[in-house]
């Protein structure tokens, strides 16, 4: 069931705040927010150097008078068009997002925000609040929740295919920075500095992806208690951490265990979901993210593919170029701003109906992503104990 439909009535007019030229996101950003027409990029403050990101902005084709040198004039004169930007995404270092994203809000935009939403729990329900007295949509960009057998995952869960949930085992592991090769790399720098980073690196910068995820397959589960032991192996970054594990009591017995890693040697990305029933276990793999492995107790395990006609007809809604062809991270993405599209779209004709069918993360996800990491982190704080969730 190949999708090349628009999803949206009209192109929604879009500004990027962050993501100039060089930066690890903004260009993924892009390529998913223009990949169905859904959005329309008009303005941008692209960079934390104005001259840059004018000259970037124009690069990018942006009109030269809506290349601005920061958020706050961006919001300011897009107020005063009649033809004025209705949405922006933030893709600026995480600890700009928190008054970025609030920004937006008050000029009453619908936001794409990068994780982390913010730093500390009581910043996220303010932006939380916000979002709900402005009535705007808060999409997060935990981008891999766009695979289609994530949807797959859900719909199998949900139907009982697995049998009774009883562990979730998620882990992001990879090996890029085994060595502190923050000294000559500024995208990494900042992600070991508190200041920049908040109060964590890998738990946030990586574990609430596959932490998501979960919560994408797995919608009704809440955690009850978690306990957390985190290291710094690049002993420089300490506080924050390279290497942390965690464990999760969650309500109704199911147990959960996450490793989140940037020191795993030799290791490409190494994220993956394992979602363990009393009848069958499913896992998901990103650097396979076709496939989908489908393992019954005393069967040979089943390979589930991408685009099949096997599928749940909600995994296969997002599908693009049929089975066979291979789709990766760009189209997971572009699932997502689809979806985000949909949610703006269906938040300024009042339907919030509609938005619960999406599956999308939206500002709920941004902040359990930061009570979570908040969480972990009050864990470690005290040795490695267990913490009461809420
Ligand atoms: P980066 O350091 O590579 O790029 C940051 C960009 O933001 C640069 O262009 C910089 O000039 C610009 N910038 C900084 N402060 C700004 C400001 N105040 N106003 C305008 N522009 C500003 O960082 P990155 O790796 O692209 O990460 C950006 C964000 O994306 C981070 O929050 C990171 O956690 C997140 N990220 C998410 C994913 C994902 O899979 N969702 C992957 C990588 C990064």
């Amino acid at each position: 069931m190949i999708q090349g439909d628009l999803k949206v009535a009209a192109p929604i007019r879009w500004a990027m705040v962050g993501g100039g030229r060089g930066s690890q996101i903004g260009y993924i950003h892009r390529c998913a927010a223009l990949r169905d027409n859904s959005f329309q990029l008009v303005a941008g403050a692209f960079d934390i150097d104005p001259e840059r990101g004018r000259e970037f902005g124009q690069a990018l084709r942006v009109a030269p008078e809506r290349c601005y040198p920061d958020y706050q004039t961006l919001f300011a004169e897009e107020a005063k068009r009649p033809d004025g930007i209705q949405a922006v995404s933030i893709a600026t270092p995480n600890g700009t997002h928190y008054a970025i994203c609030q920004a937006a809000l008050e000029a009453g935009l619908h936001v794409v925000c990068e994780k982390p939403l913010c730093f500390s729990v009581e910043e996220a329900e303010v932006l939380h609040d916000l979002a709900e007295r402005q009535n705007r949509f808060v999409g997060v960009t935990y981008g891999y929740a766009g695979h289609q057998l994530i949807r797959q995952a859900r719909e199998m869960i949900a139907a009982g295919e697995l049998g009774e949930i009883r562990m979730v085992h998620m882990q992001f592991a990879h090996g890029f920075h085994s060595e502190a090769v923050e000294a000559a790399n500024p995208s990494t720098r900042w992600r070991v500095d508190p200041k920049h980073a908040g109060p964590s690196y890998v738990l946030g910068d990586l574990a609430t992806h596959p932490f998501y995820i979960v919560e994408a397959m797995l919608p009704e589960l809440r955690i009850s208690r978690l306990l957390c032991a985190r290291q710094s192996f690049v002993t420089s970054r300490a506080p924050l951490e390279d290497n942390a594990y965690v464990l999760m009591e969650y309500e109704g017995g199911v147990m959960g265990h996450l490793w989140a890693s940037a020191v795993n040697a030799g290791s490409m990305h190494g994220q993956k979901v394992r979602v363990i029933g009393s009848r069958a276990s499913l896992e998901w793999w990103d650097e396979r993210p076709n496939q989908l492995r489908y393992e019954v107790q005393g069967e040979p395990v089943r390979l589930l593919e991408r685009g099949m006609d096997y599928l749940y007809p909600e995994a296969r809604e997002d599908d693009r170029i049929g089975s066979g062809h291979p789709e990766g991270l760009f189209e997971a993405w572009a699932n997502l701003y689809a979806r985000f599209a949909l949610a703006m779209e269906a938040m300024d004709c009042g339907d919030t109906g509609a938005i619960e069918t999406l599956a999308v993360p939206d500002i709920h996800a941004g902040v359990e992503g930061v009570r979570w990491v908040a969480h972990c982190v009050r864990s470690a704080e005290a040795g490695g104990v267990w913490v009461d969730y809420h």
